[in-house]
């Protein structure tokens, strides 16, 4: 065991491990690319995490920088979920619900809590956090938090950051501080402190206040977006002021969350499902666009490709049996509707017909469980794909989550067509229609050669395409190190130094999650791609997409 590991055995409480073992299974994590950390810590509480954070900031005043990685269940398609040095795994111990006020339904957890088990513990109380993602049975809400994930109720609700109230985040030098939105008087008083936190708080509120014009440009033209920094979100017209926003979607490149606020919204399960069945994509887009314009948006709005259910046809014939057969659709879509009142969600339901029949597509309509149940499984369905392998060919997470403006929709997924046609690729398309944000895993051989190359020839031009039709490289998943290279382009020369800038203030020596998010180029990714794609640690459940 090296100095350091030694060091902090002595003074955490949580246990700390250096076996190549360990190493090993947390040098993935569910993206491309690997990275073997040095040392992996337990965390046993806030306190550790503090003492972790204090060491790894002493020794970088001394010239020696050791990184640290927070980790949740590594999910992460991205690779943000890795790091060469010390890789603080959250689920272990601080998993638990701190408080959950019933009276406002605001649940307060650490950051390993597992998505699906909190969401279970809000469900007997009738409420939910909506922004949840396909992966909820085996994330953690820490995970979710830092990457700003969002999922198919996104549409109508919003994403993660939508609903993170306050935060208590362990900064790079240990200090332990907590973020909420701040009046202007509130602000003044940390502006005015003498420690870490203070000058954070006075180098981000200078950075604002001098740069308004380039950050009113900042706001891509998506309805939801998980790249680079939320910057344009921290102080408001009012001059209330919340870190937090920062904080959210910043994937422990700023600061490690040790505890998390949500708010959580009225839970009604007694949903209307609609799928409706296209042979013109045009078309789709068309409905969307107008289901985005009922009096109520959709609580979901959701689609498979022909490819994926051709897919599932070839390879698990039974799974759709009876729900949608052969020939099938160009696309499906799933339509959604969770008003709480039966005669609202049936006037929306009728809206719905009213333009599916507009454009002679066909429905279906459900209201029982069971019915709605099978109608699922369509969106569903795309776990097969991804689990799916034949040989040494994998489905990569390399392009799967590129999102456009709605008016974009139909081009886009032309666009995609069009690349795949071009690089030979079999793949299938599903996601969030409503936000016209997709996924799309192509199946490749990390093994070989020309697989390797083509990788990156692929990902450079899909998400420059995504760049050109107005879209944002990430809708949910975050740029990791996978779409990191990608992000000046994204937002230009002027609003990426903004970034830099805001990493520059709450992480001086580069301890937190380096090689992710910020000032990251294609040629560091390039050697750290895996020799192999496997979900090895997402077994435990069957993964959804
Ligand atoms: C099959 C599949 C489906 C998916 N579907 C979706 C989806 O629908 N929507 C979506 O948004 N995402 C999706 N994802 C991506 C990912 O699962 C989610 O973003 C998830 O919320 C990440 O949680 P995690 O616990 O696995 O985090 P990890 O992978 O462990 O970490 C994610 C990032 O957060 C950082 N982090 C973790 N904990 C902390 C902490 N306490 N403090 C600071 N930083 C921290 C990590 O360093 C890393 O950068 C999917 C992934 C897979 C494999």
């Amino acid at each position: 065991m090296n100095k350091v590991a030694h060091y902090l055995q002595e003074h955490l409480t949580g246990e700390v491990i250096t076996s190549a073992d360990a190493r090993k299974y947390f040098s993935t994590d569910g993206g491309v690319f690997t990275v073997t950390p040095s040392i992996i810590v337990y965390p046993r509480n806030e306190n550790d995490v503090r003492k972790t954070a204090r060491f790894s900031w002493q020794l970088a005043e001394r010239g020696r920088v050791v990184p640290i990685t927070a980790r949740g269940a590594g999910t992460d398609q991205a690779g943000g979920a890795l790091g060469a040095g010390i890789m603080v795994v959250f689920p272990a111990h601080m998993n638990r619900i701190i408080e959950l006020d019933g009276k406002s339904g605001a649940i307060t957890v650490e950051p390993g809590i597992n998505y699906g088990k909190m969401q279970q513990a809000l469900h007997t109380h009738n409420r939910f956090l909506p922004p949840f993602p396909s992966s909820i049975e085996y994330c953690t809400l820490g995970g979710a938090v830092a990457n700003n994930a969002s999922g198919e109720k996104t549409i109508k609700y919003g994403s993660t950051r939508d609903y993170v109230k306050a935060l208590r985040v362990v900064l790079a030098n240990g200090e332990i501080i907590e973020t909420r939105r701040l009046n202007k008087r509130e602000l003044n008083k940390k502006l005015g402190l003498a420690t870490f936190e203070g000058e954070v708080y006075r180098s981000i509120d200078t950075l604002i206040e001098d740069n308004k014009a380039i950050i009113s440009k900042s706001v891509i033209g998506v309805s939801k977006n998980s790249a680079g920094y939320a910057l344009s979100e921290v102080k408001r017209k009012d001059g209330s002021f919340d870190l937090t926003p920062l904080i959210v979607g910043s994937q422990g490149t700023l600061a490690i969350v040790t505890e998390a606020t949500v708010e959580t919204e009225v839970y009604n399960p007694d949903t209307t499902l609609i799928a409706a069945f296209f042979d013109d994509i045009q078309v789709a887009e068309q409905v969307v666009m107008e289901l985005r314009e009922l009096p109520e948006t959709p609580s979901a709005i959701e689609m498979v490709d022909e490819n994926l259910l051709n897919f599932l046809h070839e390879h698990n014939p039974n799974q759709l049996k009876g729900i949608v057969d052969a020939p099938f659709p160009k696309l499906v879509l799933l339509v959604e509707f969770d008003n709480p009142n039966d005669r609202t969600q049936k006037r929306l339901t009728k809206k719905t017909i009213k333009i599916l029949s507009k454009y002679q597509v066909t429905y279906q309509v459900e209201k029982t469980p069971e019915k709605k149940e099978d109608l699922w499984k369509i969106r569903h369905s795309a776990a097969a794909l991804i689990a799916h392998t034949e040989g040494n060919l994998r489905a990569l997470p390399i392009i799967e989550d590129g999102i456009v403006p709605v008016e974009n929709f139909q081009k886009y997924i032309q666009n995609v067509y069009e690349l795949f046609g071009r690089y030979h690729l079999r793949s299938a398309l599903w996601g969030h229609a409503g936000n016209a944000n997709l996924h799309m895993q192509p199946f490749l051989d990390l093994g070989q050669v020309g697989d390797r190359q083509k990788v990156f020839k692929l990902i450079d031009e899909y998400y420059k395409m995504v760049i050109a039709l107005g879209g944002s490289t990430s809708g949910e998943h975050n740029d990791g190190r996978l779409r990191a290279p990608y992000l000046e382009q994204l937002y230009g020369a002027d609003i990426y130094e903004l970034f830099q800038k805001i990493k520059q203030v709450f992480d001086p020596y580069g301890i937190l999650n380096p090689g992710v998010k910020i000032n990251v180029k294609l040629d560091d990714i390039k050697p750290l791609l895996r020799q192999e794609y496997s979900m090895e640690h997402l077994y435990d459940h069957m993964p959804r997409n």
